[in-house]
């Protein structure tokens, strides 16, 4: 017999989103537009204390109207973290600017304030900043703001995956110029797919609206002097994601309960460590991930292999934007001699079982597993 299929992370659904979704087939609100789209919006910006918030079709969408309201075009830099998934520098590339891409630091994973500052001292006039909370772990934010702040830079908050994780007591996403949340379907909350603009200048969010429906001049007929963007949140998603809101924190907990479980259970092999925690914040532990010794005598590739016989789904790190090939003419910055940061973690790390519907049985079959190829 097949043994239960767990999950990287999979969409946890409860009875909200349903009532407020039928709302949206009962008043045939069922558009890019609507009573839930506005809630939603309101909503996220009184969860996360973000001032403004434009509901769009996904986080990418979000990045792109970030880096287009920044201005960014043709023959600009943008610096933006290199250990993430491609969503975050990709808009660089829709509006044909550069990317040059930061290494990541041990403490958190995420962009190191030094790689920055070097990444300053050989570009010092780049467009904007793109900063990752990687696996819903917040950055080194006092250290990059200042350096920001120093070169007059703005930053656009990847919180994509670090809805709801502070950072000394404030959201995530809510302390750049942008921040932009995802409502894919692996996210933390789920709208199937969605995003959101954060921000706390409202004229940008205006705009940003305006760009997501098509740049339509004000005008009774289709008057258009900019190219505009099918990127609006439909009204039925808003309501899935009004709904899941109302469970962001329960889903949370338990996915920090997900990350205790795991580190209390390989606390003593010693070649097994989790993903680092920031100690000036809270993540909200999206994914929990391992990091194997180098030379331990197992590599990342046999935890996902013996995972996946068990059918256990699992995934590696994400690889670096350097060590892409579309990204293969663009510069990486790291203050290291030899290799990176990233690329050691994208080596050596993977991205163990999240879901939060895992039962207590299945993260004992996990961690079983895990230990047994440890000779546990
Ligand atoms: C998921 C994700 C995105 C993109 O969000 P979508 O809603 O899938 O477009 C961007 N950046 C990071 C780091 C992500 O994990």
């Amino acid at each position: 017999m097949e043994r239960k299929r767990i999950y990287l992370a999979s969409p946890t659904m409860h009875e909200w989103e349903k009532k407020y979704v039928q709302e949206a087939f009962d008043t045939n609100w069922i558009a890019p537009v609507g009573p839930h789209v506005n809630a939603f919006e309101k909503e996220i910006s009184d969860y996360t204390g973000a001032k403004y918030a434009a509901a769009l079709s996904s986080g990418t969408a979000a990045i792109h109207l970030a880096v287009k309201l920044l201005g960014i075009g043709e023959g600009d830099i943008v610096f933006c973290s290199s250990l993430t998934f491609s969503a975050s520098c990709n808009p660089v590339r829709y509006e044909n600017a550069t990317p040059v891409f930061i290494d990541s630091e041990p403490d958190t994973w995420n962009m190191s304030p030094q790689a920055l500052e070097a990444a300053f001292a050989k570009y010092p006039h780049p467009k904007a900043v793109i900063c990752v909370h990687l696996y819903g772990t917040p950055a080194k934010l006092d250290e990059i703001l200042d350096i920001c702040r120093a070169h007059q830079t703005p930053v656009i908050e990847d919180a994509a995956e670090s809805l709801s994780a502070t950072y000394k007591g404030k959201q995530t996403g809510t302390f750049g110029t942008f921040g932009i949340y995802s409502f894919n379907g692996n996210k933390i909350i789920t709208t199937s797919g969605g995003g959101m603009l954060v921000s706390e200048n409202e004229e940008a969010i205006e705009r940003a609206r305006f760009f997501a429906t098509q740049a339509r001049d004000p005008a009774r007929h289709y008057e258009h002097s900019q190219i505009g963007y099918n990127y609006r949140m439909s009204n039925v998603d808003a309501g899935i994601g009004r709904g899941q809101l109302k469970s962001l924190d329960l889903h949370r907990s338990l996915k920090q309960d997900i990350y205790r479980t795991y580190r209390d259970a390989f606390s003593d092999i010693e070649a097994l460590s989790m993903n680092p925690m920031n100690i000036d914040g809270e993540a909200n532990n999206w994914l929990s991930c391992l990091w194997i010794l180098p030379e331990c005598g197992v590599t990342p590739d046999q935890v996902m292999d013996a995972l996946a016989e068990e059918n256990i789904e699992s995934r590696p790190i994400w690889k670096p934007m350097h060590l892409q090939p579309v990204y293969a003419d663009c510069d990486f910055i790291t203050t290291r001699s030899t290799g990176s940061y990233a690329e050691d973690v994208y080596d050596h790390g993977l991205c163990l079982p999240s879901d939060i519907k895992n039962t207590k049985e299945d993260m004992e079959r996990i961690v079983g597993i895990i230990r047994k190829l440890f000779g546990k």
